[in-house]
């Protein structure tokens, strides 16, 4: 068992209080680690120690091609321990291995992809009158303050720092106080690529104290935030004490759709991978399945024909394809709303309970569940679960589809099977999501932007609107004329 500590100012530190948190495997109830378990004070001083290496360090002001070479170094690092972070992260959140080695492989790509980009950020110039030249140049935004959830906490950790240091920025990265190994592992990765001390802090704490004076701490420029809606508005709230910037990556109630004329084999497929990958513990999971009246049968019966391929176990174990929820709390949480479903008058075609076998009592398991005539005013088919549990709503037209489609306060994320692509691109232009597929679910790329409409978050991580977030804009007039402008 590993005694992890933070790291911040280039250093390795215990919390001022010396409180630890005990880490626990949610698949088998072991022991993992100790954290340091931070509070506001530890916050504070991680964010002087951003705000020192912003405003002093050299950090801002080495050149694109440097910040880039670090970057890349990160990346070759992550790579170098991709085995060990993608197990640590099955250990540590639960999921299959190789969905971990999956996020460890897209994390080192994401670094990769902003260092090359750290070296295209640009200004711009305009006409103006000739007595004048005027021009824009971007500057990295300052301290900023990031704060991740624990479905995909080494992945997160890359979409977060690796714009962010891009930029020029100096951060201070809390991950979910259930799932802190990976990013405290990346943070030694980081240390060994030599950045200076007091760019990248990380520090382990939960959301109450150390969270929230990370939101509102008046010497952070920026909170960017990934978690739930709810938590989101508090992070709000805390950043109006100094009216800092603010990007949200929020839940969702996402519809995938499908019309008759799909390919039926790939839309079962897509179906059950859209809702049960990472447990369906993933903000764009596909949770809402809206099935075309004429093939609901075929399409279920398709799904029950396949479910059992979904099997469950220690993410380490293998052939597992979906492994235990993150915590006890959680999983309560998502049997809660089998109840409901139940209750509601759902109907429930499949799972529902915990898988039977002595493998299983120790860690939080939950069978995949599917649940068929949900109506789209049911509360399983409003709320985000955030677990392994799939709404199928029918309908009869295009209109239908669409109308249901778009009746949630979220929009993350939608799906469309059809093999009629007008029919196809005319529901997804319908669709008010900021992620979308067709005949597909779930890829996406570092090169693509990622967030969501309405309910589902401000801004967009990734791609080159992912840097955006990170820098400032400044206009510089330059006056041609030599003479005193005598306006007085
Ligand atoms: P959460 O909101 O409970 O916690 C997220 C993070 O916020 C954690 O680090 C937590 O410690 C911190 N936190 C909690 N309360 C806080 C507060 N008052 N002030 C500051 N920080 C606080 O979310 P979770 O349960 O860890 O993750 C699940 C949620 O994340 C789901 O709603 C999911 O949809 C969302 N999510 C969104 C995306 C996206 O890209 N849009 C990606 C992954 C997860």
């Amino acid at each position: 068992m590993k005694s992890y500590r933070m790291y911040v100012r280039g250093e390795w530190i215990e919390a001022k209080s010396k409180a630890k948190r005990e880490i626990f495997d949610p698949g088998n109830g072991e022991l993992l680690a100790t954290v340091p378990e931070s509070g506001r004070e530890d916050v504070i001083e991680a964010v002087k120690a951003a705000r020192e290496a912003f405003d002093n360090g050299p950090w801002r002001n080495t050149t694109a091609l440097d910040r880039g070479k670090f970057l890349f170094k990160i990346s070759e690092l992550i790579k170098r321990e991709s085995k060990k972070l993608a197990e640590l992260e099955v250990k540590n959140c639960g999921k299959p291995l190789a969905e971990a080695e999956f996020d460890a492989a897209d994390a080192a790509n994401c670094f990769e992809f902003y260092g090359g980009l750290a070296t295209k950020i640009h200004g711009e110039t305009m006409s103006v009158p000739a007595n004048s030249m005027s021009f824009v140049i971007r500057e990295p935004l300052g301290v900023c303050g990031q704060i991740i959830p624990w479905n995909y906490p080494l992945l997160m950790s890359a979409w977060k720092l690796a714009p962010a240091l891009a930029a020029g920025c100096t951060v201070i990265l809390k991950p979910s106080e259930l799932t802190p190994l990976t990013a405290l592992e990346l943070a030694a990765l980081i240390h060994e690529a030599g950045l200076p001390p007091g760019v990248v802090n990380i520090i382990s704490g939960p959301g109450a104290g150390a969270g929230e004076e990370l939101a509102s701490n008046k010497l952070c420029d920026k909170v960017a935030f990934t978690g739930g809606t709810a938590t989101g508005r508090k992070i709000l709230e805390g950043a109006s004490t100094n009216l800092k910037k603010v990007t949200l990556e929020l839940g969702g109630k996402n519809p995938n759709i499908v019309f008759a004329d799909c390919d039926l084999e790939a839309a079962i497929d897509g179906a059950l991978f859209a809702a049960f990958a990472n447990q369906g513990e993933v903000c764009s999971a596909g949770s809402r399945l809206l099935v075309e009246k004429s093939i609901h049968k075929a399409m279920v019966d398709g799904m029950l024909s396949k479910i059992n391929r979904i099997k469950l176990g220690h993410g380490l174990t293998p052939g597992v394809k979906m492994g235990p929820l993150v915590s006890k709390a959680h999983l309560e949480k998502v049997q809660n709303y089998i109840q409901i479903g139940i209750q509601e008058g759902a109907k429930l075609l499949w799972g529902g309970q915990r898988p039977e076998g002595s493998e299983f009592t120790k860690g939080n398991f939950l069978m995949p569940t599917i649940f068929d005539n949900v109506t789209p005013k049911m509360r399983i088919a409003k709320e985000e679960i955030f677990g392994p549990v799939l709404s199928v709503i029918p309908f009869s037209t295009e209109e239908e589809a669409i109308q249901i489609a778009n009746d949630t306060d979220y929009g993350l994320a939608a799906g469309v099977w059809s093999k009629n692509i007008f029919q196809a691109m005319r529901v997804i232009r319908q669709i008010r999501a900021g992620i979308t597929w067709i005949n597909t679910y779930h890829p996406t790329f570092n090169e693509m932007p990622w967030g969501g409409y309405k309910q589902s978050g401000w801004g967009r991580e990734l791609g080159f609107h992912g840097i955006e977030g990170y820098l400032e804009t400044k206009q510089i007039n330059i006056n041609l004329d030599e003479a005193p402008i005598n306006w007085y």
